[in-house]
């Protein structure tokens, strides 16, 4: 066994960090939740979750901005998880009340964008470690 002092490197290794071992839909709290080989785990709420949606209508593309850059209102249809697909072994699809589903979230985006105080924490560090001021 080996110990490392800085667990910091996790964050660039890729491996188990980016391999999800439990994905649950909490459909009533509406959350998703997702445990990674790591021990991490990352909860987001479905508001969030909507809003990272990758897919060219959503993000753009070719330089032409997507229907979230427009800032929408979202209604309460289009935050609401219906179900969600493992798409291979990458990325999940959820499918949204509004009948949004061409969105693939891929494990390296939602460890990227986790939301708890520490990656946050993390993301700010390393945004100044870059010259960016919060
Ligand atoms: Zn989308
Ligand atoms: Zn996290």
């Amino acid at each position: 066994m080996s110990t490392h002092p800085a667990t910091s490197t996790r964050y660039t290794s890729g491996g188990e960090y980016l391999t999800p071992v439990r994905i649950h839909a909490d459909r009533a709290a509406g959350r998703l939740e997702i445990t990674w080989a790591d021990g991490h785990e990352t909860t987001y709420d479905t508001v969030s979750l909507r809003w990272l949606c990758p897919c060219a209508y959503c993000r753009g593309e070719a330089g032409q901005p997507g229907w979230l850059d427009s800032s929408p209102t979202l209604t309460p249809d289009q935050t609401r998880l219906v179900d969600v697909q493992l798409v291979g072994s990458y990325a999940i699809a959820p499918t949204w009340g509004d009948g949004h589903h061409t969105g693939y979230y891929t494990f390296e985006q939602l460890r990227a964008h986790c939301p708890c105080a520490k990656d946050e924490a993390h993301r700010r560090g390393r945004a100044a470690g870059e010259g960016e001021t919060p």
